[in-house]
C-alpha cells in the first residue's frame, strides 16, 4: 500500500512528490501532455525556488528576459510600460526540469492517467488508473489531485463545491521573424523585446497576451467557456490586423482550460483523505492567470503538513490562509484592469496599479 497518491505531475505534483520522497511511500501518476502555458515566471515563483534551493538550468531560459510589461488598451489605443521581473521559460522543460529532480524512491508511472476511486474503508482507498492501455489499481492512504485546472479528483470528490469561473486558453505559435518583418515597432510596442498584454471587452473580460519565446512568438488570449472561442479568437487577430499588426498563419496550435477564482469560496483544498494542490485547487491569480508560484506554494504548504497520521487538513487549511486571501485580493484590481474607462483613466495617470495586477 502507498500512503499518497498524486495525480499529475505538473509543477505542483513534481514539487509535491520531491518534497514527501523519503517520507513516506509516494505513487506519481504522470499524464505526459504538453502544457498550453505562457512560460513567463512571476517574482513570487522565482521566490518559491529560491526557497527550495533551485537554480533554473540554463537550457529552460529562453530569450529574451523581458524586464517589463507592455500593457495595451485596443480600445483607447494606448500602451504602457511597467516594469516587472520575468523569468520568460521554455515550459515543457521546466516541467520536465521539475520531475527529473524527484528521487527514485518515488514511484512515477508515466503515461498513467487516473480514472476513479473507491473507498476501502477509513485508513484507505483503491485507486483506478490506466497505464500502458490497462486498467490497474493501488491501495493509498491519501490521494492528492494535482492534475490542473479540469481536475478528475476534484469533479470526482467535490463537485458540489463552487468551482471557478472557466476560461478556454488558445494559443498560436509564430515565427518570430515572419511576424517582425511585418509588424516591426508598433505604438511603441517591441513584439521581439516585448511581453504584451493586451486588453479589449470586445474580445474577453479577461486579456490576451504576445510573448517572444527564441525566434517564436506566443499570441495568446483567454476566453470565457463556450462553444464560440476559436470564433472570438479570430476576431481578436482581425482587430489586431486592422491596427495593422500581422499575425496570419501559426505553425502551432494549442487550447487549454484555465480558471479564474473570483472568490475565495471558490478554491478547495480537500477533506480528510483527499486533498487538491495547484490549480485543481483553484489556486490561480484572477487578474494575471499566473499559477505557477501558486501549484509550488501549495505543494510546499501540503507537504509541511505531513506526520506520522499523513496529511493535516486543518494545518493545510491555515498555511494557505495568506496566499488564498493574497489571490482574492487580486480580484479587487479587476475593475480597474477590465472596465475601459477605469483602465484608459489609470493608464493615462502613469499610476502603477496595472503593474502589481499582472
Ligand atoms: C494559456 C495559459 C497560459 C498560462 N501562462 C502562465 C504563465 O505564463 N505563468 C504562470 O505562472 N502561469 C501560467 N498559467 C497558469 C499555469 O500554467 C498553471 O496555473 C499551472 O501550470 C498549474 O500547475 P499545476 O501543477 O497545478 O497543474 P498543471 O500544470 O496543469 O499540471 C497538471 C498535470 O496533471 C496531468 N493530469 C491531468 N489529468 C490527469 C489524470 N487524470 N491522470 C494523470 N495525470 C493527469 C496533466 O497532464 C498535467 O501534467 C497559464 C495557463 C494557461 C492555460
Amino acid at each position: 500500500m502507498y500512503d499518497v497518491a498524486i495525480v499529475g505531475a505538473g509543477p505542483a505534483g513534481a514539487t509535491l512528490a520531491r518534497l514527501l520522497s523519503g517520507r513516506c511511500r509516494v505513487l506519481l501518476l504522470h499524464h505526459q501532455r504538453n502544457k498550453c502555458c505562457g512560460g513567463i515566471l512571476a517574482p513570487e515563483s522565482q521566490k518559491m525556488l529560491a526557497k527550495f534551493d533551485l537554480a533554473l538550468p540554463h537550457e529552460v531560459l529562453v530569450d529574451p528576459q523581458p524586464f517589463a510589461v507592455a500593457v495595451w488598451d485596443l480600445q483607447s489605443q494606448l500602451v504602457r510600460h511597467y516594469a516587472r521581473q520575468y523569468v520568460n521559460i521554455n515550459r515543457k522543460l521546466f516541467d520536465h526540469w521539475l520531475v527529473s529532480l524527484i528521487p527514485a524512491n518515488v514511484d512515477i508511472r508515466t503515461d498513467a492517467i487516473y480514472r476513479h476511486s473507491q473507498h476501502i474503508n477509513k485508513e484507505s482507498l483503491e485507486i483506478f488508473f490506466t497505464e500502458n492501455q490497462e486498467i490497474r489499481s493501488e491501495r493509498v492512504r491519501f490521494l492528492v489531485g494535482a492534475d490542473g485546472a479540469f481536475s478528475r479528483v476534484r469533479r470526482e470528490f467535490f463537485a458540489n463545491y463552487q468551482n471557478p469561473k472557466r476560461y478556454i486558453a488558445l494559443q498560436e505559435w509564430f515565427e518570430l521573424p515572419t511576424v517582425w518583418s511585418k509588424n516591426s515597432t508598433k505604438n511603441g510596442i517591441d513584439f521581439r523585446n516585448d511581453y504584451v498584454g493586451i486588453f479589449d471587452s470586445d474580445i474577453t473580460d479577461f486579456y490576451a497576451w504576445t510573448i517572444p519565446k527564441n525566434e517564436q512568438i506566443i499570441l495568446g488570449s483567454a476566453i470565457p467557456y463556450g462553444n464560440r472561442t476559436r470564433e472570438i479568437f479570430e476576431q481578436l487577430k482581425t482587430k489586431l490586423k486592422n491596427l495593422g499588426v500581422h499575425f496570419d498563419e501559426p505553425f502551432y496550435r494549442e487550447t487549454g482550460s484555465l480558471l479564474r477564482p473570483l472568490n475565495p469560496f471558490s478554491v478547495c483544498l480537500g477533506s480528510d483523505r483527499v486533498f487538491l494542490i495547484g490549480e485543481a485547487a483553484g489556486l490561480i491569480s484572477p487578474s494575471s492567470a499566473e499559477g505557477i508560484s501558486s501549484a509550488l506554494t501549495s505543494a510546499y504548504y501540503l507537504a509541511q503538513t505531513f506526520g506520522s497520521n499523513g496529511f493535516n487538513l486543518s494545518a493545510y487549511h491555515k498555511n494557505i490562509g495568506l496566499l488564498r486571501w493574497q489571490l482574492w485580493l487580486k480580484t479587487i484590481k479587476i475593475p480597474i484592469m477590465f472596465y475601459p474607462w477605469l483602465r484608459k483613466q489609470i493608464m493615462l495617470s502613469g499610476l502603477t496599479a496595472l503593474d502589481h495586477s499582472l
